[in-house]
């Protein structure tokens, strides 16, 4: 069910941590209120190091410290216009917890970012952009990115992506 949505899909190879960052600061270019941004991978993939890339582009504050939310289930980033939610699901138990928090309000015109987002499911289903890191075998610095575009963010990314190729 649900798979008839519009999907485009971005898979490219990064050498260090580096480049997933400079990848995540591309990537807040095409970010508004509203959006959703599933981040999926293992532990030490490098799921919270894209986070915090993106935050501080969005926040326009290249040395915020942006740490994992891993214990806070949330936190929250305003400035620059922007509000940004950062959450990490790994340690979440059930979708109650999420009322618990205050995330429908919390969320509410904000950029999410989520960790572990295939947990709170029900809550992350529709249009999103999703970042998959997964380890490479040539070097313990080197991630395979992929980029799904699901819904409306289907033509963005594709958008984005040729011209991300093209320059
Ligand atoms: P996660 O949130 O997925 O558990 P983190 O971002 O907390 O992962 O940790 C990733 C770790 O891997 C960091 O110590 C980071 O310095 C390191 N690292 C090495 N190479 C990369 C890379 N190419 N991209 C992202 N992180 C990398
Ligand atoms: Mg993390």
């Amino acid at each position: 069910s649900g798979e008839s949505v519009a999907k485009t899909v971005w898979r490219l190879d990064v050498a260090n941590e580096e480049e997933t960052a400079a990848l995540a600061r591309e990537l807040a270019t095409l970010l508004r209120a509203g959006d959703l941004v599933a981040l999926a991978g293992d532990l030490g993939a490098g799921k919270t190091t894209f986070a915090r890339a993106l935050i501080r582009t969005l926040l326009e504050d290249p040395t915020l410290e942006a740490p994992s939310p891993t214990f806070t289930l949330m936190q929250t980033y305003e400035g620059a216009g922007a509000r940004v939610v950062h959450a990490d699901f790994y340690r979440l138990e059930s979708a109650a917890e999420l009322a618990g928090v205050g995330w429908e309000e919390a969320v509410e015109d904000a950029i999410v970012l989520a960790e572990w987002a295939e947990r709170a499911r029900e809550a992350f289903s529709g249009d999103r952009l999703e970042v998959r890191l997964s380890f490479a075998e040539a070097d313990d610095r080197a991630r395979r990115l992929t980029v799904s575009g699901y819904g409306a963010f289907a033509a963005r990314l594709a958008a984005f992506k040729a011209l991300y190729e093209f320059l």
